[in-house]
């Protein structure tokens, strides 16, 4: 899962006009990903040696229940039906089309993320140290001490950014939103998703649109 050690926000310039939300996923995502990063950083200097990295997936195999926000589902949505093609989208497709719920994530193809710049945050954050995890091995339980603790600031400071796209405007209201936790309610499971609907997209050639719900919609 594994972050990708990003030093920039990404960007997509054309989508993101056309896009409100999309630039504050990216913008979330960016927060989280440099508090990532950095922590990671901060392990190496004391000579821990990250574990993660390409082609390493047991992980995306045996996680079931990986935590994805409103405004996450609406990004792979986009992400998949504007971004993908070729092989790659195929492969997608295929894997959408006979998921079914409570499955291994659909967006592994060949040891590598189908949705790598729009993996969930909880994806992102999931950084081991050591050895790579056995297959069906979820190091979190078997060796914690190596599972990376994702810094709470930069964390709490993304999930603030992404509530200003479910219309939560002042800072104070989103701070306690979530710093009292209440933030999570938004999250379903990844492997709870009916991903079929998104397969039926891809087939129907239809554009982004809004996600499997418009995150701008979703009270909270
Ligand atoms: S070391 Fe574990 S958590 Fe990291 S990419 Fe490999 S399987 Fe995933
Ligand atoms: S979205 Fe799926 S394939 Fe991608 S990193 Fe997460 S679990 Fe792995």
């Amino acid at each position: 899962m594994h972050s990708s050690r990003p030093s920039s926000r990404l960007t997509f310039p054309e989508a993101e006009a056309r896009l409100p939300w999309l630039a504050t996923l990216l913008e979330m995502y960016a927060l989280s990903d440099r508090g990532v990063a950095e922590a990671i950083r901060r392990q190496e200097v004391l000579g821990r040696r990250l574990a993660c990295g390409p082609g390493c997936a047991a992980c995306c195999r045996c996680h079931l229940d990986i935590p994805v926000y409103p405004l996450e589902l609406t990004g792979i949505y986009w992400y998949v039906l504007e971004e993908t093609q070729g092989p790659q989208r195929v492969a997608l497709q295929e894997n959408l089309a006979a998921y079914r719920q409570g499955e291994a994530c659909p967006f592994l193809l060949d040891d590598t993320c189908g949705i790598h710049p729009m993996r969930p945050m909880a994806c992102r954050n999931f950084n081991v140290f050591g050895r790579p995890c056995a297959e069906g091995e979820d190091a979190f339980h078997s060796r914690r001490g190596d599972v990376l603790d994702p810094p709470r600031e930069s964390q709490r400071a993304a999930l603030e950014r992404m509530l200003v796209a479910h219309g939560v405007r002042p800072k104070a209201a989103r701070r306690a939103r979530v710093r009292s936790g209440q933030v999570h309610v938004l999250a379903q499971v990844l492997q709870k998703v009916d991903w079929r609907r998104l397969a039926a997209r891809m087939e129907g050639g239809q554009g982004s649109g809004p996600g499997p719900e418009d995150p701008g919609a979703t009270g909270i």
